[in-house]
């Protein structure tokens, strides 16, 4: 158990506006004046503190977002970039070239999974993608050629729990990084802390709260995050998915509360987890002790964040969890929607929508069942009357019945 600090750190970073604002102004410009030629040249060159030359390259809203990402995680140094593909594409470029070789969690994103599969197949970047629970199915993979070890903290959509001291050490022997996307559990686990060199976030999700928009971040050294906005061969630059200033501004405000939305939707996603066990329901939840990796995001987390407003609930078949989720929606329980991390609850069904990606055969390999519903579960205030409602939904459509339970 950690007491990350990750909040106290994020709320100590001020930074003040043109007039005295208590919001730092935002940057309205993609290119920047110099008073002389020389300093513009020395900018190019990358080494003049202070001074911007392209929004491209950076700009001060990105860095001050970047700054407060790398508090909250604790890296020396984050980058910002358009979106978290944006950011995992690039971070995955810079460290592979052709001939290189990648060892994946194999419950990962469905873009991510899509992009190391399909694309960087094409560029003979190949991926072993494993049981990343099993450190020593990880161990046996490694090879000469391999530049990093890819896992998500808490995966997508099955919500297996990685074990990053582990992986870590196992990562430093070989003298490679562990990248980890750390999206689902902000606050919960601090990534870097417990030894990940890499930390990526979609921003999109928690975040920013707001599902308002799109946006990455990779929180790790100096050296490596310099290294992605190098003008000659840096990923992020070159790539060039470079994240608005009105956005990153609209994103670091929205930060501010981050650790009370944490707190509120794993508490929220806890109590119907709980319930729903008890009902009888295939629930999945790492705050669960029935959770196969349970004691290791205890051993991982910040309690004061609990863990996490992500829950997988299977009802059986595709065609039930479609009707549930009408039904659901129909009452105004939430969306039938991808993404996470709003205030209202959010579900779909990942085997048919976000992780589609992933060939069927392969889904069945890895537990991701037809009858899968994926819950980011709202900031509801009165959660116990929510449980009762899509309870009652459950017993509309015969879905509690179908378990044992009386009506
Ligand atoms: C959404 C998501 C991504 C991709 O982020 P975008 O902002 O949509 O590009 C990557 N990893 C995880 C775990 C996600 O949930």
């Amino acid at each position: 158990m950690h007491q990350n600090k990750a909040a106290e750190g994020i709320q100590a970073l001020q930074y003040f506006g043109e007039f005295g604002g208590v919001n730092p102004s935002i940057s309205d410009s993609s290119t920047y004046t110099f008073l002389s030629a020389k300093t513009m040249f020395d900018t190019f060159e990358g080494n003049t503190e202070g001074c911007y030359l392209y929004s491209r390259h950076s700009s001060p809203s990105n860095l001050y977002l970047g700054e407060a990402l790398a508090a909250l995680e604790g890296t020396e140094s984050a980058n910002v970039f358009a979106s978290g593909m944006g950011a995992i594409s690039a971070v995955l470029m810079q460290l592979c070239n052709a001939g290189d070789h990648i060892i994946s969690s194999r419950t990962i994103y469905g873009g991510t999974y899509a992009f190391m599969k399909n694309f960087l197949k094409n560029y003979n970047i190949h991926t072993s993608f494993v049981d990343i629970t099993k450190v020593e199915n990880v161990a046996a993979q490694i090879t000469e050629n391999t530049k990093c070890i890819y896992c998500e903290a808490v995966s997508n959509p099955l919500l297996e729990v990685a074990d990053i001291q582990a992986l870590s050490r196992l990562a430093k022997k070989h003298g490679i990084p562990l990248v980890v996307d750390n999206t689902f559990s902000p606050l919960s686990i601090s990534a870097a802390k417990l030894g990940a060199d890499i930390v990526i976030h979609s921003l999109t999700k928690f975040i920013n709260g707001t599902s308002d928009t799109v946006a990455g971040a990779v929180c790790a050294s100096t050296d490596f995050c310099l290294a992605l906005k190098d003008v000659n061969d840096g990923a992020g630059m070159l790539f060039g998915s470079t994240l608005d200033s009105l956005r990153a501004a609209s994103i670091l405000k929205n930060m501010r509360t981050l650790h009370i939305r944490i707190k509120k939707h794993s508490e929220n996603t806890l109590y119907l987890a709980t319930q729903f066990e008890k009902d009888g329901l295939k629930v999945v939840y790492p705050g669960l002790t029935s959770h196969p990796s349970h004691h290791i995001f205890q051993k991982q987390m910040d309690t004061n964040y609990g863990f996490g407003g992500l829950m997988t609930l299977d009802v059986g078949s595709l065609k039930k969890a479609n009707s549930l989720m009408e039904l659901m929606q129909k009452k105004r329980l939430g969306y039938l929607a991808v993404s996470l991390g709003f205030y209202k609850t959010l579900f779909s069904a990942p085997g048919s929508s976000t992780s589609s990606e992933i060939p069927e055969v392969e889904q069945r390999e890895m537990g991701l069942t037809d009858g899968l519903i994926r819950f980011s579960i709202g900031l509801d205030h009165d959660i116990h009357q929510t449980y009762l409602s899509m309870r009652q939904c459950m017993e509309q459509l015969g879905i509690l019945r179908e378990v044992g339970v009386p009506a």
